[in-house]
């Protein structure tokens, strides 16, 4: 484990800045401390066993591809059979040890996390290219996370309501039960608070889990299980198997001894899921997928607060959060100012090694992320387009070996264009005219998704009929700190509509734990209440 010496301060996505130099010079000691043990290689985490093999898959940083963040094994069907029996065989015990002592591993784990945060946020910065303070709110998100969901637990007693009698000889209850052994699959964006966040609800719930973290990522879910370990949650109750989706992901799909799903990523692998998932028997699948954000400007607007939260939201994390602003739908007189102002904030941006202070943005995840990056810029042109700002990647300085695009304002486009339907993934926004609210709110429910969505407007009336009108699971009215990113647990609960979301209840809010359970209807005859 790293010392850092780390100062003690919450840092959250809306954290604007950090220019607590302790902060700083504490993010720096883990970025050259963890750099020296870069190129590890890990096991699966099966039962009680650290299950190595001899095909592996290196796990390299899109910072730069010569650098070996971690090395994991290339799991097998096999592996995932045995670690769902592990699972399986666990499961008795786990759900009797009973939701108290549950949550307090669970809380356990949390201040450790937290502990940890610059050591796994600058492991993160490596993994995945955030910069530090994202990677440092997405650990600190997976503290709060579990710390969150234990106080829901707690709040409702373990879900056991009393119900009515219809006879004072007559005791009804109703209670939640877990379902048994969930499989969690993670994408990378959020390595650690998505492997952690999902996990942590199904094993608060009294659930055992077998995760699968992504490959572009498999590091932080693996910190993540480890913890849960070094805390006490007993071998068995929480597993890891890494390797490809196809392999690995499909043996959870199909393993009937899976009994739940709980699934982020994009909408192609998340739909598959949904339909194939059930096929031969019931069972619950939580899929949250991706997004189309868009932010609305109308002509009452503060268009420097506008702007702010939208270059925000548009290029945080490169445009790589399922809530990154990507489409903006501006009344046509406020349209030229909005652009400028947003252009000249975005030209301020420094594009570079995201584990360097100076940099806000890092890399894209991979290669395949970086090309839809340019083939969106030549489709700009192509349409006649115009980019206002960036389309380009960066070379020299060794960012060659990364993937590094800068980040990039659309105008111009007609607002049927591809670009305003469809998750790219990669920091590039388009902005379109709108003659209204009513034809921006129409606009920006024009599409099958409904995750996260934003209005700058000093108008009250406006405000309502936004709210009233807009179809997304995460809505925010003048956020400079962001106009669609930024959900914290327990203050903003975090999910999608439409294509979004197959649940319709939101992660990190007050009605995610019990989607890991079922309930029964409990009425026990006699004079007086049965045992708890
Ligand atoms: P992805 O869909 O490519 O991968 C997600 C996970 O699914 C990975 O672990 C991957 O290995 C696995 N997988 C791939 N094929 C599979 C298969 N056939 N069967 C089972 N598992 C399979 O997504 P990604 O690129 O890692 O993440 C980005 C996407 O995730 C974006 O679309 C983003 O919007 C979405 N996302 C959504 C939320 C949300 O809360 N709604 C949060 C974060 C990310």
């Amino acid at each position: 484990m790293v010392t850092t010496g780390a100062p003690r301060m919450k840092i959250t996505y809306a954290t604007l800045s950090a220019e607590n130099e302790e902060l700083q010079a504490a993010f720096d000691r883990a970025v050259a401390s963890v750099r020296e043990h870069l190129g590890q290689r890990y096991p699966m985490l099966i039962g009680d066993e650290r299950r190595f093999a001899d095909e592996e898959f290196e796990d390299r940083s899109p910072i730069d591809t010569s650098l070996v963040v971690s090395r994991f094994p290339m799991g097998t069907r096999t592996d995932v059979q045995d670690a769902v029996a592990a699972a399986r065989a666990a499961f008795p015990a786990w759900r009797d040890l009973g939701w108290r002592r549950r949550i307090g591993l669970l809380r356990q784990a949390a201040d450790l996390i937290s502990e940890r945060q610059f050591e796994y946020a600058a492991l993160m910065a490596f993994e995945v290219g955030k910069n530090r303070l994202e990677a440092l709110g997405d650990v600190e998100e997976t503290a709060d996370l579990l710390r969150y969901y234990s106080d829901v637990m707690e709040r409702h007693e373990g879900f056991v309501e009393p119900m009515g009698s219809l006879s004072p000889a007559e005791h009804t209850r109703s209670v939640l039960k877990p379902h048994g052994v969930w499989a969690v699959i993670s994408p990378f964006n959020f390595p650690m608070a998505l492997s952690g966040g999902p996990a942590g609800g199904a094993l608060i719930a009294g659930n055992t889990v077998v995760m699968k973290p992504s490959s572009d990522a498999p590091l932080m879910g693996y910190k993540f299980a480890e913890v849960l370990r070094e805390v006490g949650v007993p071998p068995g109750v929480v597993n890891l198997v890494t390797g490809p989706g196809e392999t690995v992901g499909v043996e959870l799909e199909q393993n009937p001894g899976i009994d739940g799903l709980v699934f982020t990523g994009s909408y192609e692998v998340g739909m598959r899921l949904y339909s194939s998932f059930t096929r031969d028997y019931p069972r619950p699948i939580i899929t949250e997928m991706g997004g189309k954000n868009p932010a609305i400007v109308t002509r009452s607007a503060d268009l420097d607060e506008a702007a702010e939260g939208v270059m925000r939201s548009a290029f945080g994390f490169d445009g790589q959060k399922c809530s990154a602003n990507s489409r903006v739908y501006v009344e046509r007189p406020a349209a030229e100012e909005f652009l400028a102002k947003l252009v000249e904030k975005t030209e301020k941006l420094a594009v570079g090694d995201p584990t360097r202070r100076e940099n806000w943005m890092g890399p894209v995840i991979n290669e395949r992320a970086l090309r839809k990056f340019t083939d969106a810029v030549e489709e700009v042109q192509r349409d006649g387009g115009t980019i206002e700002v960036g389309g380009a990647v960066l070379s020299g300085d060794g960012t060659e070996r990364g993937f590094f695009p800068t980040p990039t304002v659309v105008s111009g486009l007609p607002l049927s264009h591809r670009l305003f339907r469809e998750e790219l993934f990669v920091p590039l926004v388009v902005v379109g005219e709108v003659d209204s609210l009513d034809e921006a709110l129409e606009q920006a429910n024009a599409t099958p998704y409904g995750l996260t969505a934003g209005i700058f407007t000093r108008d009250d009336a406006e405000i309502r009929h936004f709210l009233d009108g807009i179809q997304a699971g995460v809505v925010y009215v003048n956020r400079r700190a962001g106009a669609t990113t930024g959900a914290w647990p327990g203050i903003q609960s975090f999910g999608g509509w439409k294509g979004s979301g197959s649940s319709g209840k939101n992660g990190l809010g007050p009605y995610y734990v019990q989607q890991f359970m079922r309930e029964q209807s409990q009425t026990v005859m006699g004079e007086e209440p049965p045992p708890a």
